[in-house]
């Protein structure tokens, strides 16, 4: 098992060495515990430093430990672990190939630990996607979008790019930048997942020892609160829009549900709002909504930023906080932050409306 592996577990060679070292999952959490206990820090050290703790010497031990965390991870199937997980996994690995990539010492060993960058580029098929240019880079702007979604850096907006044929021009650190985030979407992808009985109940006292660091650091309050009054003016716009029945494209269908799930409410909530519009089919707004939560697909989709908002024309009504956010989600949390404590959340208040009108 090369050591290349342990050192970054998400790549598919890593899996494929998974596969052949593990006869199954379910013995090694029965017997292993050096590797349970390692797959344990991993995800508490995510929660506590945001990194994946101390790596263990025995590159067995440490490449085990990785599918085990996922596990673990999809045990206690909170979506704030999962984000917390999947980020500190990839910065961890950035740390790592960022000294790889700066290693320039020609005393390399007959194992190689470390990456070249034209690996992490063909890792994630990007080698066509990328073009080295006379200083730096430049990006296909397709390919730039979804991998600089979740940056909310002004830097990362398209508007404030140079966007020449249909690429956009980034520098290595950027493109480092990238990378980081293609492996957070991989480590992301499909989680949480269903997890066997037998080994869900080997693991019950690590997942309940996740749980309480959790309870405890009192994280599941990441934005789940529906204060309509506060969302963005394009998010403003388009719920306006379905309330009068309208017809949304797709992209502003799509912006406005992903928006919505990322803020917490339900589908059956989602369903309700949609409910009064004339276009609305129950069963295909469900299909959609539960698809774009990641419930009836491997990827949890994340609403789009300004700079892709302003692309389809989605952008609208732009007020002065606006002027110094990237993205909805980050226009949203800056006004409930702003906010009082006390925040009136629309569903307890339609629930109150609801009961005393008797319905
Ligand atoms: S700048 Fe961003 S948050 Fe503001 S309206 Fe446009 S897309 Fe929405």
């Amino acid at each position: 098992m090369q050591r290349l592996h342990a050192r970054y577990p998400f790549l598919e060679a890593a899996r494929d060495a998974v596969a052949t070292e593990t006869v199954d999952l379910a013995t090694v959490v029965e017997q292993d515990r050096a590797v349970v206990e390692r797959a344990c820090d991993r995800v508490v050290a995510t929660l506590e430093e945001g990194d994946t703790g101390t790596p263990r010497r025995d590159a067995r031990v440490e490449l085990l430990s990785y599918p085990v965390a996922r596990v673990l991870v999809s045990l206690v199937g909170e979506r704030v672990l999962v984000r917390k997980y999947a980020r500190a996994e990839a910065a961890t690995a950035f740390e790592r190939f960022t000294d790889d990539l700066a290693d320039t010492t020609e005393l390399k060993s007959v194992e190689s630990t470390g990456l070249e960058l034209s690996d992490l580029l063909a890792e994630f098929d990007l080698e066509d996607d990328v073009r080295e240019t006379g200083d730096g880079y430049r990006i296909d702007v397709g390919t730039y979008l979804p991998l600089a979604a979740d940056l909310w850096d002004d830097e990362w907006r398209l508007v404030n790019r140079a966007l020449t044929g249909g690429g956009v021009p980034i520098d290595e650190s950027e493109l480092l930048a990238l990378l980081r985030e293609a492996i957070r979407t991989r480590v992301e992808d499909g989680l949480p997942f269903d997890v066997p009985e037998m080994i869900a109940t080997a693991l019950e006292a690590e997942a309940e020892e996740i749980r309480a660091i959790l309870a405890e650091l009192d994280l599941t309050r990441e934005i789940d609160t529906v204060v309509p009054e506060m969302f963005p003016p394009c998010m403003k716009a388009l719920l306006d829009a379905i309330q009068k029945g309208e017809h949304l494209p797709h992209h502003s269908r799509f912006a406005v549900t992903a928006f919505l799930t990322s803020i917490g409410m339900s589908t059956d909530e989602i369903v309700d709002l949609y409910r009064v519009n004339s276009s609305f089919g129950e069963e295909m707004t469900r299909y959609q909504t539960d698809h774009i939560r990641g419930d009836t697909s491997p990827t949890e989709y994340s609403p789009p930023s300004c700079a892709t908002m302003q692309s389809y024309g989605d952008c609208v009504n732009k007020d002065d906080l606006c002027e110094r956010i990237p993205h909805p989600m980050a226009y949203y949390e800056q006004r409930i932050d702003d906010a009082d404590d006390d925040l009136d959340d629309w569903r307890e208040r339609n629930g109150e409306e609801e009961a005393a009108s008797g319905d």
